[in-house]
């Protein structure tokens, strides 16, 4: 499970940077260039004013946050996150000296302890997990602990307010930088998440289009081709099991389209479809091996697989299907190639494709049968 959610970092970062590289570039230089400029005036700001321009302070990071959580999303996280870290570093350790307040700032630091974990999870490269993991909380802590311990004759308290005043705007710092910082996080958090979820659809719904047939639904060669790889892996086809590579198509399918038009066929595709699907369980597998053509592997003895065949190509006979006020009726013809070796399986859909010629040779509408092991002897009904 963790292997494929790795992998599927790995896919969309792949694709995102196939298909968007000039934007996020784009999107990155604005993180930079903007967060710079507003920090610089955010610090100015501080310097003239002191704590009047704190709200300004906590709305610069948490717009920040914002912005570098949508676009981190698109491109290299670690490079913003890297980026954030030494913005905040910085802003952190000139607020301190400027408020006198290493409350917050303490805080602050420790909160991207956070984010430091939160990538930590969602990096891919276990190489760049381990180090920046170890690195970003190395520089957080020491931080914390310089601001802390070493820088206490540096920061002193705003030299125009009060005691009292000191205190209330200590806490009401501690508490915003807390609260923010916190929001920031989940909104770093939440729009990874969602990212995620995108992209986890996005893969689910390209995995079952290159295995799928668009228009029956059914499984395709490669849907297939997965599907008897993953029965081989099970060992329930090869070794003592037999089974049977059944090859049907559809008889004078071209005069469907020639009389009544390509919707039509389509729909007799599709209603042919939905009636092989109906068979299809453990010991049946099926799929549109292409045009009107169906390729069915039957986990089963030759002589038990005929006897299912045939019922389908009666079954197809009779089938009735309503295209406006017309009634359009086909039949089927099926070729099959019993055999247990599992290795030999392209050769067994060469030998029911050469069934199926000799079944629509001797008259359509029936089925024609040999196995692997006798081909010098087929018999057909
Ligand atoms: P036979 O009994 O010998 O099989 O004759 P046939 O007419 O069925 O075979 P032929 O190979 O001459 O024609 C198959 C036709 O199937 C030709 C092609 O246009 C049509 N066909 C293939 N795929 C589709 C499809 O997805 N939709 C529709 N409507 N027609 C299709
Ligand atoms: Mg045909
Ligand atoms: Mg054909």
């Amino acid at each position: 499970m963790k292997h494929l959610f790795f992998s599927q970092i790995f896919c969309r970062d792949a694709v995102l940077s196939y298909s968007a590289p000039s934007n996020v570039e784009r999107q990155l230089k604005l993180i930079y260039g903007g967060t710079a400029i507003v920090g610089l005036l955010n610090l100015l700001l501080l310097a003239c004013c002191g704590f009047v321009a704190l709200p300004l302070f906590y709305l610069v990071h948490v717009s920040y946050f914002t912005f570098a959580a949508k676009v981190a999303c698109l491109c290299n996280f670690v490079k913003v996150y890297c980026y954030g870290v030494a913005v905040i570093i910085l802003q952190a350790a000139l607020t301190a000296h400027f408020l006198g307040d290493d409350c917050a700032i303490q805080l602050y630091l420790l909160c991207m302890l956070l984010v430091a974990h939160y990538i930590f999870v969602t990096s891919y490269r276990r190489t760049v997990k381990v180090l920046f993991l170890t690195l970003s909380s190395i520089v957080i802590v020491s931080a914390y602990l310089i601001i802390d311990e070493f820088l206490d004759f540096w920061i002193k308290p705003h030299q125009l307010i009060s005691d009292l005043t000191e205190i209330f705007f200590t806490l009401i710092n501690a508490a915003g930088a807390l609260t923010l910082f916190t929001f920031a996080c989940s909104v770093f958090v939440s729009s990874f998440q969602h990212e995620f979820r995108r992209l986890n659809d996005l893969n689910t719904g390209l995995n079952e289009a290159v295995v799928h047939d668009k228009l029956t639904g059914l499984l395709n060669r490669t849907g297939l081709e997965r599907k008897l790889s993953w029965l081989r892996q099970h060992k329930l086809i090869g070794g003592d099991k037999p089974y049977t590579v059944v090859m049907g198509d559809i008889d004078f399918f071209k005069t469907v389209n020639d009389s009544y038009g390509h919707d039509a066929g389509d729909l007799v595709l599709q209603r042919i479809s939905v009636y092989l699907n109906g068979y299809v369980n453990e010991h049946f597998y099926l799929c549109r091996w292409g045009g009107e053509e169906f390729l069915i592997v039957i986990l089963s003895k030759l002589e038990s697989a005929v006897a299912v065949v045939e019922e389908l190509r009666s079954q197809i006979e009779e089938m009735v299907i309503p295209f406006y006020n017309k009634e359009l009726k086909v039949t089927m013809s099926f070729g099959l190639c019993g055999s247990q070796d599992e290795e030999k399986f392209t050769e067994m859909v060469r030998l029911a494709d050469g069934e199926l010629y000799r079944a629509k040779r001797s008259g359509r509408n029936r089925v024609s049968y040999t196995t692997l092991e006798d081909q010098s002897s087929p018999s057909g009904t």
